[in-house]
């Protein structure tokens, strides 16, 4: 199956500097010039009553490194996680529909980050959430990303975990992203990070 894909859109640059996410939060590798295959995930939490946001993370992890962290969650909790979202989410039809967007040159990404994936909440109900996306090089790729999770569905989500996976995600983050804890607070009430 081809490849749909489109220029990365503003909302998943760099908050900071509106430029594209260059290197692996892990390893460092570039990842534009070349071409790699990666996901750009963001925390975000809002404040309704003034109709404002703040970042509280963003970056770029190339799939190598995804796919390595994954490796230190238990069977259980990826097994848990997988019946989660098959559970809640038809990513088959999700992904036909963008597809058939991006065919007809009509895919616009704020479609498909106005709602919580699994609850459907729209954005502006929610206090906080993380979004995704994937992508090779400089395109964004067509996949079951991009989407939104808002924060009672990570924490439906993190119940389902063992506290053995929830203490790897913490200690990942906390290795990588080097979040205070007062920051980390903000995300939810377990303080992980879903993608
Ligand atoms: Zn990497």
């Amino acid at each position: 199956m081809q490849q749909l894909s489109i220029p990365i859109p503003p909302v998943f640059k760099q908050k900071f500097n509106g430029k594209p996410f260059s290197h692996c939060l892990v390893c460092e590798k570039e990842l534009i010039a070349s071409g790699a295959h990666y996901l750009i995930e963001k925390a975000v939490r809002r404040y309704k009553d003034y109709n404002s946001e703040d970042i509280v993370f963003e970056y770029a992890i190339c799939t190598d490194c995804h796919q390595h962290m994954l490796v230190h969650y238990s069977q259980e909790s990826l097994e848990a996680m997988r019946a989660f979202f098959a559970e809640h989410v038809d990513f088959k039809l999700r992904q036909e529909t963008m597809r058939e967007m991006a065919e007809k040159e009509a895919f616009n990404t704020g479609d498909w980050i106005r709602n919580c994936l699994v609850r459907g909440t729209p954005v502006e109900n929610l206090e906080e959430y993380q979004m995704g996306c994937e992508c090779i090089g400089d395109r964004m790729i067509i996949s079951s990303m991009p989407y939104i999770i808002g924060g009672p569905a990570i924490d439906e989500l993190t119940m389902q975990l063992s506290n053995e996976t929830i203490d790897q995600m913490r200690g990942l983050m906390d290795k990588f992203l080097g979040l205070p804890p007062d920051l980390r607070k903000l995300l939810n009430d377990s303080g992980i990070l879903i993608l």
